[in-house]
């Protein structure tokens, strides 16, 4: 799977979306997922537009409910995220149970567990940015219910090498799979991943009925630990050159949005906050693929820096940005699209779906 970074071929690719047989296939790897998640995630697009699109082609709602539903997955995490703030960062509901370090397994790193199906995703992982949602949670489920690793270091990890990190759904789905943010871990066997996978390996450590999967001692090739050192190489970036008599648009590592103020005269500037980057480290390839997208926006600047920074170099000229839970900036915030006007926190998905559902009809 590659992931192109031309405007014009990300709006093909939501084109590109069946629904239907989406709802149908979603949960083999091999099934019809839209790939639009890079996409998403850097702001290049919103989950509304994508929305928009399927109705665009006459979808009955009712028929592609599965396909909605798992778009209102990425507002949800993003709510929670802004209604919880930092709280996301540790263990939200409850403690993750029986974790006995904090630390993940190196054949989870070295693509060497043992599951071939999951070995051979990680390496392709390593190669494009991406993993399908059905292997992101069979990966944390070793992780962290067979590993015992707590949520947060794997989930680092994994943000890491995504194009796709987005630190809400991956925390929050962490935190999911590894039951400190749900009310029971998530687990699956070997039966389960050939299944899903089309593979036909038996004898793993996995290859036993659920109710041992759990209880049996920690098997062996998820027994050494790794501590994973992460960092983010930004670029080198002069001073960006300012007409203060315009308006300065802030975008980010979440917002990439070659539409917003299209019309506007500005200055625009993709801030990199090495502060941000050190907090939540992000691969050389996920640089690039933002340094890439970025080129849709004409007339962009980069500046590797903080915010107080940026804004010494921009005498008098008025601040704008979109609201996003990492941007702490002072000036004028501006809202972000939404599939639906439902906000707030939720303590479960399906509250928030069924406020989202009443909403719509
Ligand atoms: C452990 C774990 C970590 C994850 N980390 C991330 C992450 O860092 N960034 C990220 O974008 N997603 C994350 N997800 C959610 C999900 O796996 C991806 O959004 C999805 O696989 C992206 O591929 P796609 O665009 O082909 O998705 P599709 O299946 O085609 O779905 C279409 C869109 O719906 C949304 N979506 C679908 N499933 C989910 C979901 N479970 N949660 C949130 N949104 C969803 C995404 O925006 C996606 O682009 C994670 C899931 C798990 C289990």
């Amino acid at each position: 799977m590659i992931f192109p970074t031309q405007y014009n071929e990300v709006l093909n690719r939501i084109e590109q979306v069946d629904p239907i047989a989406y709802g149908r296939s979603r949960n083999f790897v091999d099934g019809a997922v839209t790939y639009l998640s890079p996409y998403i995630s850097r702001g290049v697009i919103s989950t509304k537009q994508v929305l928009h699109s399927v109705f665009g082609r006459g979808y009955n709602p009712e028929k592609i409910k599965k396909f909605i539903q798992e778009l209102a997955w990425r507002d949800y995490w993003q709510q929670v995220w802004i209604h919880k703030g930092s709280a996301i960062e540790k263990d939200l509901l409850h403690p993750q149970p029986g974790f006995d370090n904090h630390q993940l397994a190196i054949s989870i790193i070295r693509a060497e567990t043992g599951i071939h199906a999951i070995d051979t995703a990680i390496e392709t992982f390593y190669e494009t940015g991406y993993l399908h949602n059905h292997v992101r949670m069979y990966v944390a489920a070793m992780a962290c219910n067979l590993g015992r690793s707590h949520w947060k270091a794997p989930a680092r990890w994994m943000y890491h090498h995504l194009l796709d990190g987005d630190w809400a759904s991956n925390a929050l789905s962490w935190q999911w799979v590894a039951g400190s943010n749900s009310r029971k871990q998530y687990i699956a066997n070997q039966e389960n991943i050939n299944r899903y996978c089309h593979s036909q390996q038996r004898g793993t450590f996995l290859d036993k009925p659920y109710s041992r999967l759990l209880t049996d001692p920690k098997p062996e090739a998820l027994g050494p630990l790794a501590d994973l050192e992460l960092t983010t190489k930004l670029p080198k970036t002069t001073p960006p050159e300012i007409d203060a008599e315009l308006p300065t648009l802030i975008y980010n590592y979440y917002n990439l949005d070659p539409r917003w103020h299209v019309e506007m005269k500005a200055n625009r500037v993709l801030l990199l906050e090495p502060e941000v980057f050190s907090k939540y480290p992000v691969s050389e390839s996920c640089i690039r693929f933002v340094l890439e997208l970025a080129k849709n926006i004409p007339g962009i600047q980069i500046f590797t820096g903080s915010f107080a920074a940026l804004r010494s170099h921009l005498v008098r000229s008025e601040i704008r940005f979109k609201e996003h839970p990492l941007n702490q900036f002072q000036g004028t915030e501006e809202p972000r699209e939404w599939m639906f006007e439902t906000t707030g926190y939720f303590r479960s998905f399906f509250a928030f779906w069924k406020r989202c559902e009443r909403e719509s009809r």
